[in-house]
């Protein structure tokens, strides 16, 4: 096998450096790269591996002259050109499944810190205030998962445990594993007006920037809670924010910022907000996730690789 020159630009597990350097791949380390570097250096590599951090826009790939493989260490390839990609006949391959476990364990932990609101209890605590708030129960409550996949059906299982009735919206029907959870496929609108609380889990795609816009926001109940640990593209940011001022939604808890860190004014003030948790994007920052990242991503590069 002819060595190939991998380009690490983000923060990865060690794992993943010595399984590439065991599988003949010359790796090159550059988890903090900034995207002008990057442009400059992308030339001489075949494969590239990023997390979400690297933008793999138009630009990097127009010097990217002998890129063969792009390796997606994660899920999403949201951050990444697919189709400028294709059309120079770079692979792309992905570490799907790897972090499923973790997602939804996290998204149960939000749910759970939404409703009880522990981070603000915690927070209060620490300033000597013993503030004794009265919180919700999930138990019996009706959750409503947007974007029925891995991660959302992991998460249903354990919402099913709990005790909670499960309906969803998704664009392609599993009935399988959603007769497995004793769950129903709904329309969005019947989920928004349904949930008391909403899981956003689905696969962001060029159909589903701001899935839940102002109109969306005014179908829920009054009062529920939101749950997203995919994209926030998915949600419209200046609506949201007005609903949860005015109490529509009683709490917003994320994984992903609109801009990842956060920098514009609307981000900043929803992120503010006592009834808003944002945890960031640490989704997969287990050591079981990355551990299994590394490997996936490693093994599917070797079979392109080989391909
Ligand atoms: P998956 O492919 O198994 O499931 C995604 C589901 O979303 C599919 O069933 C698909 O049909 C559905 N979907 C796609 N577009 C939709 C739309 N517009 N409306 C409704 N449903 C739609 O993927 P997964 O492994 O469950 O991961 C889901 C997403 O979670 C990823 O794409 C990624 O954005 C996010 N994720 C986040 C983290 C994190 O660190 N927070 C980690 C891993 C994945």
């Amino acid at each position: 096998n002819a060595i190939l020159r991998a380009l690490v630009s983000d923060p990865v597990d060690n794992l993943m450096i010595e399984e590439l350097n065991s599988n003949h791949f010359e790796v090159s380390y550059e988890p903090t790269i900034d995207a002008e570097t990057l442009k400059d250096k992308v030339k001489i590599f075949d494969v590239l591996v990023v997390r979400s951090r690297t933008k793999v826009t138009h630009e990097v790939l127009e010097k990217a002259e002998r890129l063969k493989i792009i390796a997606r260490a994660g899920i999403g390839t949201d951050n990444i050109d697919v189709s400028s990609a294709k059309e120079k006949g770079i692979h792309i391959v992905t570490a799907a499944g790897s972090s499923t476990q973790s997602v939804s364990e996290l998204s149960i932990g939000l749910a759970l810190s939404l409703t009880r609101k522990i981070p603000f209890l915690d927070r209060k605590s620490k300033e000597n205030i013993w503030k004794k708030d009265t919180g919700t129960e999930l138990y019996e409550k009706t959750a409503g998962i947007i974007g029925f996949g891995r991660i959302g059906y992991a998460t249903a299982k354990v919402l099913k445990a709990m005790g909670l009735k499960v309906i969803a919206y998704d664009i392609y029907h599993n009935q399988k594993t959603m007769e497995e959870i004793g769950g129903s496929y709904v329309s969005l609108k019947d989920l928004l007006e349904k949930s008391d609380i909403i899981f956003l889990q689905a696969t962001l795609t060029d159909g589903g920037a701001k899935l839940i816009s102002k109109n969306e926001l005014g179908m829920m109940k009054r009062g529920s809670y939101i749950v997203n640990t995919s994209r926030s593209e998915f949600i419209d940011g200046p609506s949201l924010l007005q609903a949860l001022k005015d109490g529509k939604v009683a709490g917003y808890a994320a994984d992903v910022t609109w801009n990842e860190p956060p920098n514009n004014e609307w981000e900043n003030e929803i992120i503010s907000l006592e009834n808003v948790i944002i945890t960031p994007h640490i989704g997969a920052q287990t050591v079981e996730a990355q551990k299994r990242v590394a490997k996936y991503t490693v093994e599917n590069l070797i079979k392109k690789r080989e391909e």
